[in-house]
């Protein structure tokens, strides 16, 4: 849409398009109201060139700094993302099987038989962990660490896109055109 320069008396031009013709603008300069002449007026004014910063040439959208926080949060957001989904962090492994079958095949049978009857109810026994039990929590922790740290990658990219997004579509708007 072509804007026209509507001049205030501070020296300083507002620049106002047809959608505001015969109403009120607000000069960037001093702030002061002023009124837009009617549509058919409007051509008496100086048609304003497009303000490109810079002297940037054509383009018509520039890259900003939005644009990088769009792509950089779309980009974290989904390698994050598809990582946090490629693996399933293993589970603790709290039975070494082989331990158990063998010194329940090396104690007495009347022992066996006493803990089988009591249904093995001490779950306050207290023991350390086995090696490989210590190593399969230490493995378990780890992934779900890393999935853990992955999803809230991808969850601060999908919040830097939006923020992006936001920012961009605000912008336009600001623009009006
Ligand atoms: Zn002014």
């Amino acid at each position: 849409m072509t804007s026209f320069l509507l001049p205030c008396g501070c020296g300083a031009d507002i620049p106002v398009t047809s959608s505001q013709a015969g109403g009120q603008a607000t000069c960037p300069a001093c702030g002061r109201e002023e009124q837009v002449p009617r549509l058919r007026d409007l051509g008496k004014l100086r048609v304003a060139t497009a303000p490109r910063e810079k002297g940037e040439a054509g383009a018509g959208q520039r890259w900003t700094g939005m644009h990088a926080l769009v792509l950089a949060g779309s980009l974290l957001a989904a390698a994050a993302g598809l990582l946090s989904v490629s693996f399933t962090p293993p589970e603790v492994n709290l039975y070494d099987d082989d331990t158990i079958k063998s010194s329940v095949m090396r104690a007495p049978t009347d022992e066996v038989y006493t803990a089988w009857a009591t249904r093995l109810s001490h779950a306050s026994v207290d023991r350390p962990p086995t090696e490989m039990e210590a190593k399969s929590m230490a493995r378990s922790d780890y992934y779900h660490t890393l999935r853990d740290r992955l999803r809230a990658a991808a969850a601060l990219g999908a919040l830097l896109a939006s923020v992006g997004v936001v920012g961009l579509l605000s912008k336009r708007k600001v623009d009006g055109r």
